[in-house]
């Protein structure tokens, strides 16, 4: 039998024809099915939904509307134990240093200031944020806090409320696994925005990146060895104080069975953190004059950053290539690219606890920093501003980490 089948191979091989497929069963790959479940159209309708709210403050009303429909929303899919965790607000006084000065010169449209650096001139004015390397033409990236800069008067009174200091809370739901439940990877976004427009970007975007995976990672016939934490921060604007207060408040309960004997983990232990902020608009570097290609680049491209300084660097690292050989097999349009200086996310206060990355439309540091999203922080972050080449983006990131988190947690679907 054996000898028969050599023969026949060496017949093949001899006649210069190929050899025939040999009908060796391949398992059906699971994570297909699942990626095949992100939709343009709806994910589009849940950036939609998130900008009703307007810019999502925190610390007003709209942010609270919001934080309720992201909670309903996340029981229609049938998440699993949706829970919310507060901790108190208190701004820094003005004039004390610290994360209070982000609000700088405003503006939409017109860029106040001109070029700066192009050619390269002098590392050290060339250095950004996160210990980045800005290149080639660099403007400011600025935040709008005039409410009078936004021109839909509805709009505009829906997002003039000023933030009020206390109380706050952000809502997160689970995945729990079914042979590995005490550990888990956070997959999250912010919820909250700034700028006196919608933070459909920033970070209706991320935002609702996480909200359709928790969709279709709770659908039916859906499993995962591991657990997955879909978490929506709330104070990212502010310096990242939601996410911190979730690694104060929740470090040291990391896989303690409560109540003991129940199987059940109510913070299973952190195995990654990947955090999603901006996931829409890659149209490239400014023009020298401060203007931007109105179209996405056609070689537009996800960035996944870890931070070279942090603990888990070389963890981190591993990560990212896992997502960026996720995005190489299931991203439909748009590749991903690696870099090692991510800054200013949630991210960052479990960078020294738990491998940590980041996806964005562009690098943090190098890329924003230097001008490239000219609606950042700005009144023109609206739903309206952006077309289907750029939400394409954002379901490119989202395709990613479905398919990576599926693998990582050992998901099936029947
Ligand atoms: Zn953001």
């Amino acid at each position: 039998m054996r000898f028969r089948r050599l023969a026949i191979a060496v017949f093949w091989t001899l006649s210069g024809w190929a050899q025939p497929p040999v009908s060796v069963p391949v398992a059906p790959d699971p994570i297909a099915p699942l990626v095949a479940q992100l939709d343009l159209e709806r994910y589009k309708a849940t950036i939609k939904g998130l900008t009703r709210f307007g810019d999502r403050r925190q610390g007003t009303d709209r942010n609270r509307a919001a934080l309720d429909w992201i909670e309903a929303q996340l029981k229609s899919y049938g998440c699993s134990n949706v829970e919310r965790l507060r901790y108190d607000y208190q701004p820094p006084v003005r004039g004390a240093g610290g994360a209070s000065g982000r609000g700088a010169v405003g503006g939409s449209g017109v860029r106040a200031v001109g070029p700066s650096g192009a050619g390269g001139r002098g590392a050290a004015s060339a250095s950004g944020p996160g210990g980045s390397r800005r290149r080639g033409i660099r403007f400011p990236d600025t935040v709008n806090n005039d409410p009078m800069k936004q021109p839909d008067v509805t709009l505009r009174e829906l997002d003039t409320p000023p933030s009020i200091p206390g109380l706050r809370e952000e809502v997160y739901c689970s995945k729990v696994g079914s042979t590995h439940p005490q550990e888990m990877y956070i997959v999250s976004g912010h919820m909250d925005g700034i700028g006196y427009g919608e933070a459909a970007n920033d970070d209706g975007s991320g935002s609702a990146l996480v909200m359709e995976l928790a969709r279709i990672f709770s659908g039916p016939g859906v499993t995962t060895d591991r657990s997955i934490r879909f978490a929506l921060w709330n104070n990212e604007e502010t310096g990242l104080d939601g996410a911190t207060a979730y690694v104060k408040q929740r470090k040291d309960l990391q896989g303690k069975e409560s109540p003991a004997g129940s199987g059940r983990y109510p913070e299973p232990t952190w195995l990654g953190m990947i955090q999603h902020d901006m996931m829409l608009f890659d149209h490239g570097m400014p023009h020298r004059d401060g203007t931007m290609s109105k179209e996405q680049r056609p070689e537009a491209d996800v960035n996944i950053e870890y931070q070279v300084a942090s603990k888990f660097a070389d963890a981190a690292m591993r990560l990212a290539n896992k997502f960026q050989l996720a995005n190489e097999r299931y991203a439909t349009d748009y590749p991903a690219a690696i870099g090692p200086h991510m800054t200013n996310t949630d991210s960052t206060p479990f960078m020294d606890l738990v491998p940590s990355i980041s996806l964005r439309e562009n690098e943090r540091g190098s890329q924003l920093g230097s001008g490239w999203d000219p609606h950042h922080h700005q009144p023109t972050d609206l739903y309206a501003t952006f077309n289907d080449d750029d939400f394409r983006l954002g379901l490119n990131a989202a395709q990613m980490t479905l398919a990576a988190i599926a693998e990582l947690t050992g998901a099936k679907s029947r």
